[in-house]
């Protein structure tokens, strides 16, 4: 999302997202019932490599707001899984880096092993290929249930390194190869940005693939998943229940209708539990410290509730 610092911030309405129950307006404010717990999230920690321009999480080596979640934390919540018997299929990692966490390979076997598909979103620069041979190792033993999604903002490496900063191409392209040298399933997240159609998005980033030989289908929205900017600084129109039916958007579509994600917060007892992989500050939206707590409808209380999912169509599960 565009929340650097340094950048201007307009008047935004302040009467907006007040009120879990009602819209500034008194309409009774839109919520999202958990249908299916499918995918788990689980925030690894805030700390990356890179300091990426629109980073929604706001990244950086020095961001620590998010700790490193434990494999001790990890294995609390596959147990309570497996305990309620959620219909979880899927477990996504997420950062900052994740592989920059010590402990990534270890949890992503715990979750394989006990049966779940893994998705994990990276960089693929050198954290992931400082772990090379155990990831290599992993990906043997479990095959196409570990799908790695790489980062690669635009298929010009001048419009990746805009957002990245400067010698973040050849590295992730290399990383990227590597992947797919070894027979990782594959998926990509660019960004849509720069107002480019999604067709000519889609095109180039073919174009390019098909070259490097990077077996993605760019034509497949969950293989080339195309990021909408998350803007704080634009004013955005407050979500009721009625508009599902204006709008014909299904609640079910969003994704905290079938996820959930855990974060220790820095300096905290314990893990929480979020309602989505978008909201990872804002204590409105912790939902306790178990998935059974979790169970609750999610009011759509925020600006990105409405931007990038109601009216963006952002999802970040594969
Ligand atoms: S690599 Fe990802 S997590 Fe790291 S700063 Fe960039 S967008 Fe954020
Ligand atoms: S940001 Fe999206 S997924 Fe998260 S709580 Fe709001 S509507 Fe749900």
């Amino acid at each position: 999302m565009n929340i650097s610092a340094t950048e201007p911030v307009l008047k935004l309405d302040a009467r907006k997202f007040r009120d879990a129950e009602v819209t500034a307006d008194g309409e009774p404010r839109a919520s999202v019932d958990l249908t299916a717990l499918e995918t788990l999230w689980f925030n690894t920690g805030t700390l990356c490599n890179l300091t990426c321009a629109n980073c929604y999480i706001e990244s950086s080596p020095a961001n620590d707001r998010l700790a490193y979640i434990t494999l001790e934390e990890v294995r609390t919540y596959l147990d309570e899984i497996a305990r309620e018997e959620f219909p979880v299929r899927e477990i996504g990692l997420t950062g900052g880096e994740p592989f920059m966490n010590p402990r990534i390979i270890p949890i992503m076997e715990e979750a394989l092993q006990r049966g779940f598909d893994v998705l994990v979103l990276t960089n693929a620069m050198r954290p992931m290929m400082k772990l090379a041979a155990p990831f290599r190792d992993l990906g043997r033993r479990f095959g196409r249930r570990i799908t790695v999604r790489v980062s690669l903002d635009h298929y010009t490496a001048k419009r990746h390194e805009e957002e990245r900063g400067e010698h973040t191409w050849a590295p992730t392209m290399l990383g990227i190869k590597w992947l797919a040298g070894n027979g990782f399933k594959l998926a990509i997240a660019g960004r849509t940005r720069w107002a480019e159609s999604e067709e000519s998005l889609r095109h180039h980033f073919g174009t390019l693939f098909q070259a490097e030989g990077i077996p993605v289908d760019t034509g497949d929205p969950a293989a080339l998943v195309l990021f909408p900017e998350m803007d704080e600084t634009v004013e955005v129109p407050e979500i009721t229940s009625a508009c599902w039916g204006i709008l014909n958007v299904n609640p079910g579509a969003m994704m905290c209708a079938t996820s959930r994600m855990v974060v220790r917060r820095k300096g905290a007892a314990g893990p929480v539990v979020l309602p989505c992989t978008l909201l990872p500050y804002d204590p409105r939206f912790e939902m306790g410290a178990t998935l059974a707590g979790a169970r609750g409808a999610v009011p759509l209380n925020h600006r990105h509730c409405a931007k990038f999912c109601v009216l963006g169509g952002g999802s970040c599960s594969v």
